[in-house]
């Protein structure tokens, strides 16, 4: 089978973003947790490698995307795509813009980058270069006050600009609105003014699927971008072929939360089923206990309700948290401790079914639990799907990743109701 679209993506939960919406438009797809290792099958329309690479250093993200991109093209992808954050969370030294260097100067065969960060489907819309979140630019969304990579400039040519020593530019909504060859031709005006990195402006999804038809056989153009663009092209290579939902295996459910996000909180507190929450504090004076105590919390409360385990706080008391512990410190409490109960919960309590909220927060589980690769079971919501996977003893699990932002308010109980 033919790896139509390679998709190199910069943390998990944005791999499962265009897992669910690429497998939703008709495509099959497989995400692999990291590079896959040289000469290894890779069976898939759509493959996705999901790095680690978002915030990590530049030169460790350059490496691992370089590493991932010469993988999937050693294995016959088509077209290589650069999936980062549909709220370009990146910072002036990167990783955008010097991921999207590395892959032009290293993989010969394309010259020019060109994407989009537009999702309208999850309210990122691109107008004159500029990114809105919903009705606000992205600075002055909660986006601005992101810890890592605060956006606090809402003019993404500007942006990229700071990351890259080459020329950027961007096709204008009106060129975009006027079809697949006038975008095609603004792309090749740009070129000729030494311009190496473009971004689209798209703010519903026809304008994403004229970009995906004005994109999809130009061999000298790494694409990029979030979510978006990528089903875009997917809906144009599955013509209408569809998803087929499998059940999932039977076993226990648990939600787990680590995200600080907005929205994470929301789905926290409007959770019906029991609550265990679990402090930095907690974890830093008896580690072992807290661990012990959430699975006889998994065990006692079995029957009413699917439990939910979370670390999810306020921002208050995240920052006392970090002040008391350091940053890192009370991060990796959190995350050692959600992937420790994921694998024990596997191990000896019967559960199967894991809803895993926040990006780091999934990259430590799905690593815990000894994951390489994940296929779409059932899409729940934008870019939020249920995904099954084997763990390292051979058990079937059914896995939920979801990016802090997304989901709706009732999504930790809604993503259990199975509908055909
Ligand atoms: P999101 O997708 O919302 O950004 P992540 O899991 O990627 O979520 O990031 C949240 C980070 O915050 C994780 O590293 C997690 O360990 C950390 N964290 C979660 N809860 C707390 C807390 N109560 N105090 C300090 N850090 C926390």
């Amino acid at each position: 089978m033919t790896i139509e679209l390679g998709v190199i993506a910069d943390d998990i939960t944005g791999a499962c973003d265009v897992a669910a919406g690429v497998s939703a438009a008709g495509l099959d797809v497989e995400v692999r947790l990291g590079a896959p290792r040289t000469g290894e099958q890779l069976v898939a329309s759509c493959v996705i490698v999901a790095l680690k690479s978002r915030t990590a250093p530049v030169a460790d993200a350059v490496v691992e995307s370089v590493a991932a991109a010469r993988a999937l093209r050693d294995a016959g992808a088509r077209r290589l795509y650069q999936k980062y954050c549909s709220t370009f969370d990146s910072t002036d030294a990167g990783n955008i813009g010097p991921v999207a260097d590395a892959l032009l100067d290293q993989l010969a065969s394309a010259t020019i980058s060109v994407g989009t960060p537009a999702t309208p489907a999850v309210g990122r819309t691109m107008h004159r270069g500029h990114l809105f979140v919903g009705d606000r630019l992205l600075s002055e969304s909660s986006l601005a006050m992101h810890p890592l990579t605060p956006m606090r400039d809402p003019d993404l040519v500007r942006v990229l600009a700071r990351q890259t020593p080459r020329g950027v530019g961007s096709v204008p909504i009106e060129v975009v609105h006027a079809g697949a060859a006038a975008i095609r031709s603004r792309v090749s005006e740009l070129r000729a003014t030494h311009v190496r990195h473009v971004l689209l402006d798209a703010i519903e999804d026809a304008d994403l699927d004229a970009a995906a038809t004005a994109l999809l056989d130009e061999d000298d153009v790494l694409l990029g971008g979030a979510a978006g663009l990528s089903v875009a092209l997917a809906r144009r290579l599955a013509g209408g072929r569809e998803h087929v939902v499998a059940p999932p295996p039977s076993g226990r459910g648990l939600v787990l939360s680590g995200s600080g996000s907005e929205r994470t909180r929301a789905q926290v507190a409007a959770h019906r089923g029991p609550v265990r929450t679990i402090r930095v504090d907690e974890l830093a004076g008896d580690f072992e206990g807290v661990i012990a105590s959430a699975l006889g919390f998994i065990e006692t409360e079995a029957g009413r309700g699917i439990p939910l385990i979370t670390a999810t706080a306020e921002p208050a008391e995240v920052a006392r948290a970090q002040e008391r512990w350091g940053r890192a410190r009370a991060a990796a409490l959190v995350e050692e401790a959600l992937a420790r109960i994921a694998m024990e919960a596997v191990r000896g309590h019967g559960v199967r079914r894991i809803l895993v909220a926040g990006g780091e927060t999934s990259g430590a589980v799905t690593a815990a639990l000894g994951m390489s690769a994940l296929r779409v079971r059932r899409v729940v919501a934008p870019g939020v799907a249920w995904m099954t996977a084997t763990d390292e003893a051979g058990r079937d699990l059914d896995l939920c990743l979801k990016s802090g932002n997304f989901g709706g308010e009732a999504l930790f109980g809604e993503a259990w109701e199975e509908t055909p």
